[in-house]
């Protein structure tokens, strides 16, 4: 098979060069327009001579992902793009502006084989792993859009379709090649992977001690109503979970992001916000409070107000750190959880 340009990295763009026997410079001109001009076309790569972008295009592919649609909410806060890739299968990028900065959420599967209970993907199961290429791809699209805009991309956050962690190696690789300051330069600070408590992941990721954030789906605070929640939690209990984050946390001295969709009558009890409190009491640690964005699978409610209300209280009172999160694109179901979700039905 030809190799898609974006899964390569520079060492092995040069490699390449060198089998066709052209000069190693050329595979950092190629790098530049890939991605500090965001080029679609290898015929847009103008300061290589004619001969080895008809060789590039020969030999290789640059597989940028066809926009089949796109919406934006009525606030005009968030745009979903429906994307597709070469093999037909479909994933959607979603792209929140905020103040101060712009962030895009990506996939890093097609599908997800987690099955947590109220949310989209997880109900749809798991089709396949992206490519590298596929993941930096995205990232470069939503860079694209924004540039039109003459906006610049400033976070990205792994919160799309699928589980970060089951796809270690390419959802690193690509954060690495899109981290390289001769390209993409993009910071590690600003790349968030979140993850429903995958704890392997979790310890390799503490091992390699990035600068790349870690956000863990919590939802619950005891083993009886996660377990309900998120399957995942019967192989990596709620327990083993914390003491994996307690690690990293000791380990990088970064903070780590919880998130709490906020489920009526569910996980908004007064009781679950008092086991919450006792078992993150002390740690490094930020509470993300999300009101579940409704899917048509899962026959739940987001919280009400008052419920909201009696839960942060309790939190309040144990200065747990917490924010709670404005719900984005909800008009366009483009919410966390929500991918894919309107075509399926
Ligand atoms: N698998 C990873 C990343 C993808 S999900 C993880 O679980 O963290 C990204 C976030 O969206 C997770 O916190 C997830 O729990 C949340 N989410 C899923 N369904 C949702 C819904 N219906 N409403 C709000 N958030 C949801």
């Amino acid at each position: 098979m030809q190799p898609n340009l974006y899964d390569l990295t520079l060492e092995e763009l040069e490699a390449l060069m060198d089998t066709w026997g052209e000069p190693t410079y050329r595979a950092r001109q190629v790098w530049t327009w890939l991605y500090q001009h965001l080029a679609t076309d290898v015929h847009e790569m103008t300061s290589l001579p004619k001969s080895l972008r008809e060789h590039l295009e020969q030999e290789t592919q640059l597989d940028a992902p066809t926009r089949l649609a796109h919406q934006t909410s009525l606030d005009g806060t968030t745009r979903k793009d429906l994307l597709e890739l070469t093999d037909g299968e479909r994933i959607e990028v979603v792209l929140m502006h905020y103040i101060d900065r712009h962030t895009a959420c990506i996939s890093s599967q097609v599908g997800c084989s987690l099955a947590c209970e109220f949310c989209a993907t997880g109900q749809m199961g798991f089709e396949r792993n992206l490519s590298s290429g596929e993941i930096v791809a995205q990232v470069l699209h939503v860079a694209r859009v924004l540039e039109a805009e003459g906006e610049q991309l400033t976070n990205v956050v792994l919160m799309g379709m699928g589980e970060p962690l089951l796809n270690y190696d390419n959802v690193m690789s690509a954060i690495q090649r899109l981290h390289d300051p001769d390209g993409f330069n993009m910071g590690q600070r600003r790349f968030t992977i979140s993850t429903a408590g995958i704890v392997p992941g979790i310890r390799r990721f503490t091992d390699e001690e990035t600068q790349i954030n870690l956000s863990v789906s919590l939802h619950a605070a005891t083993n009886a109503l996660r377990r309900q929640l998120m399957p995942i939690n019967q192989r990596y209990s709620l327990d083993d979970v914390l003491l994996a984050v307690q690690d990293y946390i000791e380990t990088t001295n970064r903070r780590v992001t919880f998130e709490w969709v906020l489920i009526q009558e569910v996980n908004d009890t007064v009781q679950q916000a008092e086991a919450l409190a006792a078992r993150v009491k002390g740690m490094l640690v930020h509470v993300n409070l999300i009101p579940m964005n409704p899917t048509t699978v899962y026959d739940a409610r987001p919280s009400h107000q008052e419920r909201i209300e009696a839960f942060t209280e309790v939190l309040d009172r144990h200065h747990i750190s917490y924010t709670m999160r404005l719900r984005r694109g909800i008009d366009i179901q483009a919410g966390c959880g929500q991918l894919r979700q309107r075509e399926e039905r």
